[in-house]
């Protein structure tokens, strides 16, 4: 049986710890302050953005969210995105993905000043990261989120050898960065990896973010491995699963993340975390 790598448990110690953060910079004059804009009214966006402010609210942060029409222009957008980059109580700046397709989002994104790009998706930021920089900067949450997991379940990282699944700009592409600048050995596959199942039978770590429920099967994974599961699929009856078939998966695994109850939590646990950072970084606190 494979050890259950707890995601809520993980994110209750995490946002007790920025609490404690939190709490030293208002002790300090400075309350650390986020911004969510939210575009349209997608149900499930809408979700999100509630859950980080309701979040951010309950850690103690200033959290300000702005809510858009999906006709919304592009100027009003950067407009707003302009006075948050000027306001000094607001350290975080997120746009809720994804985007109507009228609006440009790469040209949005552009906008945020890259020190307080929580979503680390600024060409700055993801230059540093890339070049492994030594210096302060934001990386994507959810795998943010995940190396926090392996340092929990002291997941030996360095020579590992770990095949990513999915190379979308929040998810695969930072996670292959993060890894590679802890030492790992990494596979970064997509829709048109050939024999993906010979990669993936072969790697120590594996992490899937494809959006295709349970693509991973029993022989697909090495025994012993690591297999992180990032999907979240809604499936007929309504439940939701992850990108791996978790029941014919675990057995084999040495540790595995559900869905739900895994990388989810995480992220979000990540995003404020991440604020707070960001705080103490561009405010000296
Ligand atoms: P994207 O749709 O942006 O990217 C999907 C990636 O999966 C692409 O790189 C695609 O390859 C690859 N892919 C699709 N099908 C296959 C296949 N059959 N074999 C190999 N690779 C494949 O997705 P996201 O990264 O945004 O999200 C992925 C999943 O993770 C979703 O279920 C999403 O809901 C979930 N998610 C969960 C988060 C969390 O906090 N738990 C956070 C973010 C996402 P190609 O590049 O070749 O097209």
């Amino acid at each position: 049986m494979a050890i259950l790598i707890d995601g809520k448990k993980l994110r209750n110690k995490v946002n007790e710890q920025t609490k404690l953060r939190v709490d030293k910079l208002i002790a300090k004059g400075i309350k650390p302050g986020i911004a969510l804009i939210l575009v349209g009214d997608d149900p499930a966006s809408q979700i999100y953005t509630r859950n980080k402010h309701k979040l951010a609210e309950k850690i103690g942060l200033k959290s300000d969210l702005y809510r858009f029409p999906s006709d919304v222009n592009q100027e009003t957008v950067l407009d707003t995105i302009k006075n948050l980059n000027e306001d000094d109580e607001i350290d975080a700046i997120i746009v809720q993905e994804p985007l109507p397709d009228h609006l440009d989002g790469i040209a949005i994104t552009n906008a945020i000043r890259p020190d307080k790009d929580v979503d680390g998706l600024h060409p700055t930021n993801l230059g540093k990261l890339y070049a492994n920089q030594p210096s302060h900067y934001p990386v994507a949450c959810t795998p943010r989120g995940i190396m926090r997991m392996f340092d929990e379940y002291d997941v030996e990282l360095e020579g590992a050898n770990v095949v990513v699944i999915g190379r979308s700009i929040l998810v695969g592409r930072p996670m292959l960065a993060l890894l590679n600048n802890a030492n790992a050995t990494v596979t970064l596959a997509g829709s048109r990896t050939k024999n993906l199942s010979e990669l993936t039978k072969k790697a120590d770590i594996l992490i899937v973010a494809t959006g295709k429920a349970k693509m991973i099967g029993a022989d697909d994974v090495k025994k012993g491995a690591v297999v992180i599961d990032v999907g979240i699929n809604r499936m007929e009856n309504g439940k939701l699963t992850g990108d791996v078939d978790f029941d014919a998966v675990e057995p084999i695994a040495g540790m595995i993340t559900p869905v739900p109850g895994g990388v989810g939590p995480m992220t979000i646990a990540s995003l404020i975390a991440q604020t707070v950072d960001l705080a103490e970084w561009r405010r000296n606190g």
